[in-house]
């Protein structure tokens, strides 16, 4: 029996949480906050993502009675790309009605220093940028990244995700403190994207 919960419930859709590592820092990230989200704590106790235990724990929560299930967690979900894209092949062979999601900090193809996006193509329905900011400068100090020139390659993701008609939000968390967001700027630019726009709120809990 695992202490690791790779996988838990939200809002009705099925979560999956592969990773405590991110390559960002955000101010507002909610593993800074607290360690559970509705009761699952989400720190896992290795870096190590057991896809046995991980199967087993999804089928015991019906992913038949879905209809999403979604890559987050505390962590970046593009850190384990491998064992990511392991859990949609079972997913979409095993509950082929379930729609799969990613929500990702866009900076995938930065670390592995390739285009991975090709790789999601089939496995993947869509998917959820953290865009965080108008620009680099506002970018970087609500985000933190640990990369350099980690905004343009978020946006470079966000070009290749819309390239192979992979549905993609970008995502703007407003309300955080006293960090100030040009949420008009952010939207035109992302529409310019030719992507959804979604603001999140945000709220104490995180979720
Ligand atoms: S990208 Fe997500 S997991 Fe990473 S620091 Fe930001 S909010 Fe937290």
């Amino acid at each position: 029996m695992s202490d690791n919960n790779f996988v838990y419930l939200l809002y009705g859709k099925i979560y999956i949480n592969l990773t405590n590592l991110c390559t960002n820092d955000c101010v507002f990230c909610i593993r800074a906050i607290k360690d559970d989200v509705v009761g699952a704590n989400l720190f896992l106790s290795e870096e190590k993502v057991d896809m046995t235990e991980l199967k087993k724990q999804l089928d015991e929560i019906h992913p038949e009675n879905y209809k999403e299930i979604v890559f987050c967690g505390y962590g970046e979900p593009m850190l384990r790309l491998e064992e990511l894209k392991e859990t949609a092949k079972y997913i979409r062979e095993k509950y082929p009605n379930l729609k799969i999601r990613i929500n990702t900090n866009g900076q995938a193809n930065l670390v592995y220093k390739r285009n991975v996006v090709p790789e999601l193509v089939g496995l993947i329905d869509s998917v959820s940028v953290s865009f965080n900011g108008e620009n680099e400068e506002v970018y970087n100090a609500i985000s933190l990244p640990k990369l350099p020139n980690a905004y343009g390659a978020m946006k470079e993701f966000i070009k290749e995700c819309v390239k192979h008609n992979i549905e993609t939000t970008a995502t703007i968390v407003t309300g955080y403190k006293n960090y100030n967001v040009n949420l008009e700027s952010c939207k035109s630019q992302i529409e310019a994207l030719g992507v959804n726009f979604r603001e999140r709120p945000w709220i104490e809990n995180g979720y």
